[in-house]
Parts: C-alpha cells; sequence; structure tokens
C-alpha cells in the first residue's frame, strides 16, 4: 500500500510544464512565463510632463510668488500626442498636457492650479524646483533591464506590463488542457429530474472548477455510462487532444468499476490502495504520455484527492513549482481519534486560540460534522484539511499538526460555523 507521499513522488516524477509557445496578450493572462522578459525599449520612451500645466526653465520662474508672479509668453500648446516639439525658447513657456513630450530646454513643469492658466501669456505663482513634474525616460523601464522573471504568474498588473514594454506575445507555458470525466450509470447531469436510483453528477463540476482554480482550462465530458465501451470511446476520444485527464470513479474493487477495467494495462497506469483516508482507491499513469489520474467515485474522495495529487501535478504543468494546497500549523481543538497506518484529512473549521483570539497566534481546529466521504456539506463548510500523520492514532486538544487550507478565504480563519466531536470515518 503506498503512501500519500510515495503516490504524489511518482505523480511528480512524471509530469512536466507544458511546452512553451508565444500566445496573444489576452490568451496570455493567467499563464505562466516561460522565459525571462526583458525590455527592448525604455518606458517611458520620451521625457513627458506628469501634469497639465507649462513647461519653463526653473530658473526664470525661482523668483515667482502670488505677489509677484512672473509672466512669460506662451509660444506653443502641446498636448499628447506624436511628434517632437519645437525646443522652448527662453523666457518662454509652452502650455503642455499629461504625458505630452517635454520640449527641449524645458527643465520643469508648472501645474496650472499655479498659474492664472493663461493662454498668449502666463502669471506663475510659486517658483518650481528642476525636475518638477517631469517623467523622465526610462524612469520605469530602461531598456535591457529584467522587466519580469520566468515562473511570474502573469496577472492584470503584468499584462498591463508586458503591453508597456511592447510585448506582444509573451512566451508561455500554456494553461494545461485538462479533461475530466466521471463515470457512473447512476449519473445525470445537474438539472436534470432524477428517476430512482439515479443522483446528480457532482463530481464533473467538483473537479472542473477545481481545474480551473489550478490555472487549467476544463473539458468536461459527461454522460460516461459503467459501459467498457462507452467509457474506452470517451476516454481516447479526448486524450490526443488534452494535457491531462481525470477521470472519477470506477476505481473500486466492486463490479463495474469501468475505468480499472478499460486503463489496467493501458501505458504505465497503476492502480493503488494509497494509504489515506478519504480517498483510498486510486490510480495514476501516462498513457499515450498524457498524465492520466483517476480518482475514486466518492465525492470528498474525489476532491480531497484532486487537492493532494492533481492540483501539485498541475502546478508544475503551468510552470510553477509542484505546490499543493498552502500548509500550516494548527492546534486540535476537538480530540480526534485515527486509524493508524494512514494518513487522514479531516475537515476542520479554524477559530482563533481563546475569546480575544489573535489571528497571529496558531488557530485551533474543530472538525465539522459529517465526516463521510459521500458528505460534501462538510466539505464546503471546512476552513482546512487538518492532516492525521501515519504514526498518529490519537490527537488529544492542544495536539500541534499540520492542516492544508482549502481556499484563500479560508486565510482570513473565521469563525462560526458548527462542529460535533467526530471520529474519523471509514471511506466504505
Ligand atoms: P464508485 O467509485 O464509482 O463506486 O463511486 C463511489 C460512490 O461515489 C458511489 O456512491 C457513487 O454513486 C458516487 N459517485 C461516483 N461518481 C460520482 C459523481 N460524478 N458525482 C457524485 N457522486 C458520484
Ligand atoms: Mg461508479
Amino acid at each position: 500500500m503506498p503512501t500519500v507521499d510515495e503516490h504524489t513522488a511518482r505523480i511528480l516524477a512524471a509530469v512536466a510544464p507544458t511546452r512553451p509557445r508565444r500566445v496573444d496578450l489576452a490568451q496570455a493572462h493567467g499563464c505562466v512565463l516561460a522565459a525571462n522578459v526583458r525590455a527592448t525599449v525604455a518606458v517611458p520612451s520620451f521625457d513627458n510632463s506628469a501634469m497639465d500645466g507649462y513647461a519653463v526653465r526653473a530658473a526664470e520662474i525661482a523668483e515667482a510668488s502670488a505677489q509677484e508672479p512672473v509672466v512669460l509668453p506662451v509660444e506653443a500648446d502641446i498636448p499628447a500626442g506624436p511628434g517632437v516639439p519645437a525646443p522652448l525658447r527662453p523666457g518662454a513657456a509652452a502650455r503642455i498636457m499629461t504625458g505630452a513630450p517635454l520640449p527641449a530646454g524645458a527643465d520643469a513643469v508648472v501645474q496650472l492650479e499655479w498659474t492664472d492658466e493663461g493662454s498668449s501669456s502666463v502669471a506663475v505663482y510659486q517658483a518650481a524646483r528642476r525636475g518638477l513634474h517631469i517623467r523622465r525616460a526610462g524612469e520605469d523601464v530602461q531598456p535591457g533591464a529584467l522587466v519580469l522573471p520566468a515562473e511570474t504568474v502573469i496577472g492584470s498588473a503584468q499584462i498591463g506590463l508586458l503591453a508597456a514594454v511592447n510585448v506582444a506575445r509573451p512566451p508561455v507555458h500554456p494553461r494545461p488542457r485538462v479533461a475530466v470525466l466521471s463515470t457512473g450509470s447512476e449519473l445525470v447531469e445537474v438539472g436534470s429530474p432524477l428517476r430512482p436510483g439515479q443522483i446528480v453528477d457532482s463530481n464533473s463540476h467538483a473537479i472542473a472548477a477545481a481545474v480551473r482554480e489550478c490555472g487549467a482550462s476544463v473539458r468536461r465530458l459527461v454522460g460516461v455510462s459503467d459501459d467498457a465501451d462507452a467509457f474506452a470511446k470517451s476516454f481516447y476520444g479526448v486524450l490526443a487532444e488534452v494535457d491531462a485527464v481525470v477521470t472519477t470513479g470506477g476505481v473500486s474493487v466492486g463490479a463495474y468499476d469501468v475505468v480499472k477495467e478499460v486503463l489496467t494495462g493501458a501505458g504505465s497506469i497503476r492502480f493503488d490502495q494509497v494509504a489515506m483516508q478519504p480517498g483510498r482507491p486510486q490510480g495514476f499513469g501516462l498513457v499515450e504520455g498524457v498524465p492520466v489520474f483517476t480518482l475514486p467515485g466518492n465525492p470528498v474522495s474525489a476532491l480531497v484527492s484532486f487537492d493532494l495529487f492533481v492540483r501539485p501535478a498541475l502546478a508544475r504543468m503551468r510552470g510553477l513549482p509542484a505546490a499543493g494546497l498552502p500548509a500550516i500549523e494548527v492546534t486540535v481543538g476537538t480530540a480526534l481519534r485515527s486509524a493508524p497506518g494512514r494518513r487522514s484529512y479531516v475537515r476542520v473549521r479554524l477559530d482563533g486560540p481563546g475569546p480575544h483570539g489573535r489571528y497571529d497566534a496558531v488557530p485551533v481546529a474543530h472538525p465539522v460534522a459529517a465526516q463521510g466521504s459521500h458528505q460534501l456539506t462538510s466539505l464546503a463548510a471546512a476552513q482546512a484539511l487538518l492532516v492525521l500523520p501515519e504514526e498518529l492514532t490519537e490527537a488529544p486538544v492542544g495536539t500541534r499538526l499540520t492542516a492544508l487550507l482549502l481556499s484563500a478565504d479560508s486565510r482570513s480563519i473565521l469563525s462560526g460555523m458548527g462542529w460535533t466531536d467526530a471520529d474519523v470515518t471509514d471511506d466504505r
């Protein structure tokens, strides 16, 4: 029975970042840079005004005051736009707008509010130091500068910066394309009426959402019954078009476990009973070079397995370090027991310690009610997965353990969910 760590190691040894490619900026959003991006241009590319006002020589208005303004003829009007303005003659001013190129000779911009806003001549009421309200060429980016290093996740600010340095097609690891396939003859698509014996396919939606959270794109394949030919057709039909496949269900030890039946012997796929709870039956391997994750069917098992095994793999495929959920240290707030020999993940909510709970202190973990592998309510209510290590059988109140934060929101350590004592139950 492989451990969680062994199963993870086997997966991570088999997956690699997607092949780098240049893509349009809009497509690059959410991708990871595959190479350092250096500037070939300066930003700004020319000296320009940071204010609406008047370009002047600072020395010529050094004596300006409200009582004794310095009056200069306005010899030009310079809006933002293409072209090079005429040099500023000594003793003159030029009206200039924000972002407009500074005329040669000018060394300060006096903002409108310090003047009478005149158009043929302008009265300046305040002195300005040299360089005031001038944005120098290269002030933001120098040519040749490292603008964004490889491994940067491209968000809105990075998109803006890439555009500013005139990089139209940055080199990225394209988002991994992931097919999500849920199997089960009992499954119907959400929104359909249920006949006896049917259940709504929640896994494909949950796993698809989790895939998207990982920065990958999803192809959800529905209506795959427990029929070997139907499953094989869906699976092999999509394999060539994706970078990974995630299936749920059909990997237990029962009859009709179609995923196991069809994929046994395919590529390097191996089906294992991983020493964990929930989510014992797992499978992973490369089929025609494509990583295939076969997760168990119980909804909580499927999502927890995703977080443990698929999430770090997708991070690596995106071009990032293979990180899973962020881990924090917590204190056990409710005594727990755990079966020996496997690692358990208990759905918990997190509280600050005591009535004056400080957020910088170690949070206290309490299990949420209903820890069965089929009970999604508790996963939806949980903020973290408390990790009970393999060798641990009892975790009294006060035990320090690791917990995996389930969502960014949970980092704000909310409180207020109901909870009960709960032993860790078996998968089935
Ligand atoms: P299996 O591993 O296929 O035997 O499924 C284990 C349990 O999970 C069964 O109770 C299934 O009905 C349930 N299950 C399997 N697939 C899904 C799914 N896509 N959505 C919700 N429940 C599922
Ligand atoms: Mg099934």
